[in-house]
């Protein structure tokens, strides 16, 4: 199977396609043709464990790749040590109402940016091996928090990589910024930028850009990659998670193979939502997908109207990693919905740059809306449905999930539509400890101290923090710089020595 570019003819091997991560023309891989999946092959997935069923899928796609080297990297991504038993659990939280809830958040980091993370450096090292490449590859991340520390767990130590994640230095979390400058490994690197993610997303931007660099890179046996989601390697792994909640739909008897089933999803780039459209465009049963955004409601207007439009006011809310305006993802999207037109992605694409948006059409915003629902959720709401969920159900949702719960709320409400519904949820409520407690304590003063917060969310809520988490307040600090963003570019040529 080939990937071919978003933007033209442009078309490459799976392999080539991870190495690269964007395509020479600014555009997104995407697979030319989507491998079907039928009920019979959805019912013998009930019998497989999750790796088997990531190595079935993965397979469908990667058609590259041999066996034996997807066996070999989806075991080294999914052991025990890193996920447990279970990388995935779907847990029936609502009874009567049929919804569910799939935990995608029991890797290294307790974000569901790990399913993806840890496998795509076992499939970029095995990429290198089969196309015969030799440069090291420096993986370079611009991160607002769960990005930057997933792909550090996944690439430290990897051997032929190197990592370097710029974190905006005030826009993560406490508990963010402790794993991230914690991080061991002789291959990682960690730098908080003075400025914003968008300072430190735009300084990484320009360093992919630089040609002279690139020069000087290769002179020195080094290419530069990308882990962020517009990597076909970060987005494949999310596809056998929505296989995998069905199956575990079927055993717990929420569903009988064949049944239709809705997807909630707490979006901010696309990827997550997109894996899952993949997934029903392989045959998986599914109604509809309900795209939860937080006040950065882009996407809620998008579907809604069929107009991109940018141009609004960027906020800082609970739910920091859905805090995005440009969802790059989407890309893929149109190329599907317009069955592959180059020329008009191109030519949006190009709109979305210089003007901050662009307009669908009716045609493709009905078509659009038959996947598709969305709704977005402000603060005061998200707070409000982990406390009565917490006190209904005593289920804690972090604040990410929380949103897509609400979203969910609505979606029955105003559509009248009864389907069971499944809910991503993306993150540990752990790692949003503060305002997941301020959330259930509105009255209580704001604790400051992260770990107090997490000993005080434990006891409220009955749950353990996680071992590592506890574990980050005796970590010795190993990244202290602070650069400001100028100094990006140099900092790189001083790691690595040009
Ligand atoms: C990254 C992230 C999201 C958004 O996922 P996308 O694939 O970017 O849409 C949602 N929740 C959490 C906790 C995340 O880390």
């Amino acid at each position: 199977m080939f990937y071919k570019s978003t933007r033209s003819d442009e078309k490459v091997l799976s392999a080539q396609a991870i190495i690269n991560g964007l395509a020479s023309d600014g555009g997104l891989f995407v697979p030319e043709a989507f491998p079907q999946i039928n009920l019979t092959d959805i019912e013998n997935m009930e019998k497989m464990d999750y790796l088997q069923q990531a190595e079935f899928i993965l397979s469908k796609y990667l058609t590259d790749y041999s066996q034996e080297e997807i066996k070999q990297a989806v075991a080294k991504a999914y052991n025990k040590d890193a996920f447990g038993d279970k990388p995935v659990e779907l847990k029936l939280i609502c009874h009567c109402a049929n919804m569910s809830a799939l935990e995608l958040w029991h890797g290294p980091t307790f974000a569901f940016k790990d399913m993806a993370l840890q496998l795509l450096p076992q499939l970029l090292t095995t990429a290198i091996k089969k196309t015969g490449k030799s440069e090291e590859i420096v993986i370079l991340v611009a991160t607002s928090g769960d990005t930057g520390k997933a792909a550090l767990e996944g690439f430290a130590d990897v051997p032929g990589t190197r990592i370097i994640v710029f974190y905006p230095q005030t826009g993560v979390s406490d508990i963010q910024k402790l794993q991230m400058i914690t991080q061991k490994g002789a291959n990682v690197n960690v730098y908080a930028v003075k400025g914003n993610f968008d300072d430190a997303q735009n300084g990484v931007k320009k360093i992919f850009n630089n040609v002279q660099l690139a020069k000087e890179m290769k002179e020195k046996g080094y290419a530069f990659s990308s882990a962020n989601s517009i990597n076909w390697g970060r987005l494949v792994p999310q596809i056998v998670y929505y296989f995998s909640a069905y199956s575990q739909a079927i055993q717990n008897g929420n569903i009988k193979l064949g049944d239709k089933i809705n997807f909630v999803v707490p979006t901010g780039n696309f990827g997550n939502i997109l894996a899952g459209y993949y997934a029903k465009k392989m045959g998986l049963p599914i109604n509809k997908f309900i795209c939860a955004s937080n006040s950065n409601n882009v996407l809620t207007d998008f579907i809604n109207t069929g107009i991109y439009d940018r141009n609004r006011e960027f906020h800082k809310t609970i739910s920091p990693s859905m805090d995005i305006l440009i969802s790059s993802n989407l890309e893929r999207l149109l190329y599907h919905l317009t069955d592959g037109d180059t020329k008009q992605i191109a030519n949006w694409m190009e709109q979305l740059n210089s003007d901050g948006k662009y307009d669908i059409g009716e045609k493709y915003k009905k078509q659009l809306q038959e996947d598709f629902w969305g709704y977005w959720v402000d603060e005061n709401d998200t707070s409000k449905i982990i406390k009565d969920l917490f006190e209904s159900h005593k289920y804690l949702l972090d604040t990410h999930t929380a949103v897509a719960w609400k979203a969910c709320q609505m979606y029955r409400q105003l559509e009248n539509d009864g389907y069971p519904t499944i809910i991503l949820s993306t993150a540990s409520p752990f790692k949003f400890a503060q305002d997941v407690l301020k959330a259930l304590e509105p009255q209580e003063e704001q604790i400051n101290n992260p770990f107090e917060a997490l000993i005080e969310l434990s006891d409220i809520s009955g749950l353990k923090v996680p071992i590592a988490m506890e574990l980050l307040a005796q970590a010795q600090v190993l990244h202290d710089q602070v650069v400001e963003k100028e100094e990006m570019p140099s900092t790189i040529k001083s790691i690595l020595r040009l």
